[in-house]
């Protein structure tokens, strides 16, 4: 990869580095929602910046209220937009730094804007692809010696789950409510989910749409993963045990989850790949895949109380996952169903090997036995009500850092 020098003032450790150029939907007091992307600590309005035709396309994709449209004009487009942006950033003698007024109408200090929710999601699905995730949960709730279920290294097991509830970073949530059967009763009660979990997830938005009867291969995937975000994927742990025979997850996990407002482009992500897991048994041909398709982004989560310090508690990686995106995408398509642009696939719980790389609370304090400390003092089985849990994520490597920014949400009391 070629070294980039952008003239915008850009701090070593910033997730918006010259390399990232991500792309989201900001407002503020005088724009009601726009598509802009990043760099350091400033959004870009490329409403504003299309004044000067600076991409030569129609500049009204970009006053859009979510990026599916711009999204949908492909990736020749998309990352001719992306490439021009580095370019006009790399430029010590572009317009765009000698015309100050024209800077202050372009550039904006994210800490002065809201950021909107990326895309309108159409669909959103939800995999089970971390082989040590899936182990603790089998250990736990089924059986140490036969942890992984006879399917589970055949093909990347998922459900379809809600997209009415998935927000954006900042948002707060009401503990749901819901039927628990606790292990000493006789009959069911309704109440406040009283095991409410994180899911520590990525997710990728579909760029490219098909149609009923298509499939897409493994080789063909990335041409329609425009991008990914970080995402929370809240879970009612209680509600879930009892209800999820023989269906699996229903209302333990549609009230709620969190995405980071900034798609970080497949292209950004692409200097990061590292060969993924040995997939033993051998899959079949259409889950097969060439080349390194794994990538390494370190994810972190902390846990905030209301009025506390924040406290870090997991440190884990994406490179975890037993199955790549490019083979959760194959597979979803293989029997025909048709995907839209926006539509958003969810990693499934991301865990590392090592207890600090567990990705949900259900794993980090088994169960609820093994509870952790925060710097507050106070302890965590679960998720306390007001309690913010942020997740964050970014790549590294040779001196270049693509970062996803934040994907934080707040519970709140039962209501
Ligand atoms: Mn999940």
């Amino acid at each position: 990869m070629k070294k980039l020098n952008t003239w915008i003032p850009d701090k070593e450790d910033s997730d918006f580095s010259i390399y990232n150029i991500p792309f989201g939907i900001y407002s503020d007091a005088n724009v009601k929602h726009r598509v802009c992307s990043a760099i350091g600590e400033y959004i870009i309005d490329l409403f504003e910046l299309e004044s000067r035709d600076v991409f030569d396309i129609n500049r009204s994709v970009f006053e859009r209220e979510s990026l599916n449209d711009f999204i949908s004009l492909g990736k020749p487009t998309t990352n001719k937009v992306r490439a021009k942006l580095q370019e006009i950033l790399c430029d010590d003698s572009s317009f765009l730094k000698s015309d100050t007024s024209f800077f202050g109408k372009v550039f904006k200090k994210q800490s002065a804007v809201k950021m909107l929710m990326p895309v309108k999601v159409g669909d959103y699905t939800d995999f089970y692809s971390s082989i040590d995730h899936a182990t603790n949960i089998g250990t736990m709730i089924r059986d140490p010696k036969n942890a992984l279920m006879p399917n589970w290294k055949h093909l990347p097991v998922g459900y379809h789950g809600r997209a009415s509830s998935i927000c954006v970073s900042g948002h707060s949530f009401y503990r749901p409510k819901g039927q628990q059967k606790p292990a000493d009763a006789e009959v069911p009660v309704y109440g406040p989910s009283k095991l409410l979990d994180i899911e520590l997830e990525t997710a990728f938005v579909i760029g490219k749409q098909t149609q009923m009867g298509d499939t897409v291969s493994t080789d063909k995937a990335d041409d329609h993963i425009f991008g990914m975000v970080l995402f929370n994927d809240w879970s009612a742990r209680d509600i879930q045990t009892w209800e999820y025979v023989p269906l699996g997850p229903f209302l333990a996990k549609n009230f709620a989850s969190t995405v980071s407002p900034w798609i970080v482009t497949l292209e950004a992500l692409e200097p990061f790949r590292v060969k993924g897991y040995v997939q033993d048994p051998p899959l079949l041909p259409y889950l097969q895949y060439k080349g390194d398709r794994n990538l390494d982004i370190h994810l972190d989560v902390y846990i905030k109380p209301q009025n506390g310090e924040e406290t870090h508690i997991i440190g884990s990686n994406y490179k975890y996952m037993y199955y790549t995106m490019e083979q959760q995408l194959a597979h979803h398509t293989v029997n025909g169903c048709n995907i839209n642009v926006g539509d958003m696939m969810a990693s499934g719980t991301i865990s590392g090997p090592q207890p600090g790389e567990f990705g949900s609370m259900m794993e980090l304090t088994w169960r609820g036995t093994k509870p952790i400390k925060l710097k507050d003092g106070s302890e965590r089985k679960f998720i306390n009500d007001n309690d913010t849990v942020t997740i964050k994520g970014y790549c590294k490597k040779d001196g270049m850092r693509v970062g996803f920014g934040e994907c934080t949400g707040t519970l709140l009391p039962a209501k």
